[in-house]
């Protein structure tokens, strides 16, 4: 914890989200000195209101853009298993991987031609999915409407608890030595005269210096203060509204994460569900509408009339860090010294070990140089 004006470590990290965390984490443990600092919270941005479905399938879409996308997610999708009992073990708690598999379902005459389109594309990257009749989709989860048409199975989608992971990456730095600095307010880069990134200038007037800043501030990276805008990644807020459910009646009535045109349903196991989420352009205009929340219930419903009879626990407004063709930026900033973990759009908390092991391999180089 910084104690008096000036401070200095090998890599300060700015942001305290998933991919904040993981970076730090993993850096410290190459015996590199870290400090984090995040202005409130840990995992206050979109890392614990996200679903944290980990659906490299399910994710995928047409284009060569998507296509790097869909590379990347399924690369860290592979390495979930081995980060997650990693993890677990350095954090002295369990990180569970609720592997449920997936169902990619279709309502009417037009859905069922989307996802057959979707199926084929997905045949052709050699993606493993399943087509299933109405009838089969109903017997694997008896909640479905007779509404459903049509059903693709992506049994290897699976999900985590992203407040779970928060609480485990946390405590993992702070175990591992990371100086984890929340509740902060906001840092801003400082630079030298030559325009390098040489730390950061805490809110409180402290200076972090770093051979490298690692920056992963989400949605709000393309904003932060220190450097020249054309100098700042170009990532944008893309708003999500989100509704966390829960089953007075106990765990069971979905078992898989069901995606529909509009939305999903993300069963954490226990009673509880995450019903997603908008998609708003919006700013960052935080405020939670009548109409996102409608909608986020109309379109479940039809798939699952059930969803009427749980309780409301919590509804989540965030921002998902958005780039211009929506694939991440993991590697050099803008100015020598920083390195960008940031723009992770709709699959951060997938993504989080393939960012931590590129931004280790980035600064292994960097501080060695
Ligand atoms: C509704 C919704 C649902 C989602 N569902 C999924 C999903 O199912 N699966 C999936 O993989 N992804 C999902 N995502 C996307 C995922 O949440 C993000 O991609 C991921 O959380 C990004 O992590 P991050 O650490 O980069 O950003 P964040 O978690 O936003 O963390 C950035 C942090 O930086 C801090 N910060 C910002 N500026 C400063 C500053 N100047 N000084 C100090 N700290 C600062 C913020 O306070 C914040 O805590 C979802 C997102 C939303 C909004």
């Amino acid at each position: 914890m910084p104690t008096g004006r000036h401070h200095r470590v090998d890599i300060a990290v700015l942001g305290g989200g998933a991919i904040g965390l993981a970076c730090a984490w993993r850096a410290r443990r190459q015996g590199l000195s870290v400090m984090l600092v995040e202005r409130d919270g840990l995992g206050s941005g979109a890392s614990k209101v996200a679903a944290g479905m980990l659906a490299p399938v399910a994710e995928a879409e047409f284009g060569d853009a998507a296509r790097s996308v869909l590379e990347m997610n399924l690369r860290s999708a592979a390495m979930w298993p081995a980060f997650a009992a990693e993890l677990g073990q350095a954090a002295g708690i369990e990180v569970k991987l609720h592997r449920s598999g997936t169902l990619l379902l279709a309502r009417d005459a037009d859905e069922a031609r989307e996802l057959e389109r979707s199926s084929a594309l997905r045949d052709s990257l050699g993606l493993q999915t399943r087509r299933l009749r109405a009838s089969q989709a109903r017997a694997l989860e008896p909640a479905l409407a007779p509404t459903v048409r049509l059903a693709l199975e992506a049994p290897d989608d699976h999900s985590v608890d992203p407040r779970n992971l928060i609480e485990a990456l946390a405590r993992a730095c702070t175990r591992a030595g990371v100086q984890v600095l929340a509740e902060a307010g906001p840092a801003a880069l400082e630079l030298d005269a030559d325009g390098a990134v040489r730390g950061l200038r805490l809110h409180d007037g402290s200076i972090v210096e770093a051979t490298t800043v690692v920056l992963a501030a989400g949605a709000w990276s393309g904003s932060v203060e220190g450097l020249p805008p054309e100098a700042l990644p170009s990532v944008r807020p893309v708003k999500g509204q989100i509704l966390r459910l829960r089953d007075p009646a106990g765990p069971g009535m979905i078992t898989r994460v069901l995606r529909y045109e509009g939305g999903y349903i993300v069963p954490r196991g226990d009673g509880r569900y995450v019903l997603g989420a908008t998609v708003e352009e919006q700013g960052f205009d935080a405020s939670p509408t009548a109409g996102g929340l409608y909608e986020l219930l109309r379109q479940a419903w039809e798939l699952v009339p059930g969803i009427t009879e749980l309780a409301i626990e919590e509804l989540g407004v965030s921002f998902r860090p958005g780039t211009p063709d929506n694939v991440p930026l993991i590697g050099p900033g803008g100015a020598p010294g920083l390195l960008c973990a940031t723009g992770h759009y709709r699959n951060g908390i997938l993504l989080t070990p393939l960012t931590a092991e590129l931004v280790c391999q980035a600064l292994a180089g960097a501080v060695a140089a």
